[in-house]
């Protein structure tokens, strides 16, 4: 039955229960019978009239906030504790709490159904991935309705630093997604915003990290619809590089941006420069409702 016949049905049940509540009005045991009915009517009603009504932001029962959006921080438990004791998913999932409207799960692959079951999945607005040591582990089937749910449902995707191999990223990228070389040797990195007016830029100036791990040009993924974010490796020996630190994509119906920093061993995703951007292309990846 489609919802529409479903109120429909509902409210002629309503009026039918008040008439027959009136000529009972003696028989309790029936009234209180009648009420439960109508109870469980009204609240069929009420959530169907919810459904119909966009943007509904309250909860019939409860006063809560209802239809927030949902972002989900997947991580592989690999990150050493001494700089990320609960994983770099809890990590930017504690620091996303502050966004409004919002409601962040934190998810690991060593959940069941690889922290991604697919009820979570479905109602997920964003995606964000990191991964480094078991790209491998992720079940193909799970990197198909993840692709499935970017290309053709717009579910927005970040994948973060060595997330650049993982299946998901690459399946979206459709290429080999490599680096040329990958050296943590001490190198750090001046991050310029290059597309100031891009909403992942908004709030965020040049800033320096002290250490990242370089990801030398090129990279092999798709041209980019955006570089928000460049970058200038300095070396140990004092020469500097240029690498891209933040781009984006649309693929499909989604939204996807790839972010260079936020090796395991350096603490990135504490810094506030780097939570601003995580919290700017969490909104931006959003698809439109
Ligand atoms: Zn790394």
């Amino acid at each position: 039955m489609n919802i529409y016949k479903k109120m429909t049905s509902t409210l002629k049940l309503l009026t039918k229960h008040q008439i027959v509540i009136k000529k009972n009005d003696k028989n309790r045991k029936t009234m209180k019978k009648l009420n439960q009915i109508n109870r469980r009517d009204f609240l069929i009603s009420s959530l169907a009239t919810a459904a119909l009504t966009p943007g509904i932001v309250q909860c019939v029962f409860c006063d809560q906030p209802q239809k927030k959006h949902v972002v989900v921080v997947w991580s592989e438990n690999t990150a050493p504790k001494d700089v990320y004791p609960k994983d770099i998913n809890n990590a930017i999932a504690d620091s996303l709490k502050s966004l409004d409207g919002w409601e962040v799960i934190a998810a690991s692959i060593d959940e069941p159904h690889q922290g991604l079951p697919d009820d979570l999945l479905k109602r997920t607005d964003v995606l964000i991935w990191w991964g480094h040591k078991r790209h491998d582990e992720v079940k193909n089937e799970l990197v198909d309705k993840i692709y499935k749910r970017v290309t053709e449902e717009g579910m927005g995707f970040i994948s973060l630093h060595s997330s650049h191999f993982a299946k998901p990223y690459k399946k979206l990228m459709g290429t080999a997604c490599t680096w040329r070389e990958y050296k943590a040797d001490g190198t750090s990195v001046k991050i310029i915003v290059k597309d100031p007016n891009h909403p992942i830029a908004k709030g965020v100036k040049d800033f320096e990290l002290p250490k990242i791990e370089r990801y030398g040009e090129p990279f092999a993924v798709p041209e980019p619809e955006a570089v928000v974010l460049d970058g200038i490796y300095t070396k140990p020996d004092g020469k500097t590089e240029p690498g891209r630190m933040g781009m984006c994509w649309t693929v499909g119906k989604g939204k996807v941006f790839y972010f260079t920093p936020g090796h395991e061993t350096y603490d990135d995703f504490f810094r506030k420069e780097v939570i601003q951007i995580m919290k700017n292309a969490v909104q931006w990846a959003c698809p439109a409702k």
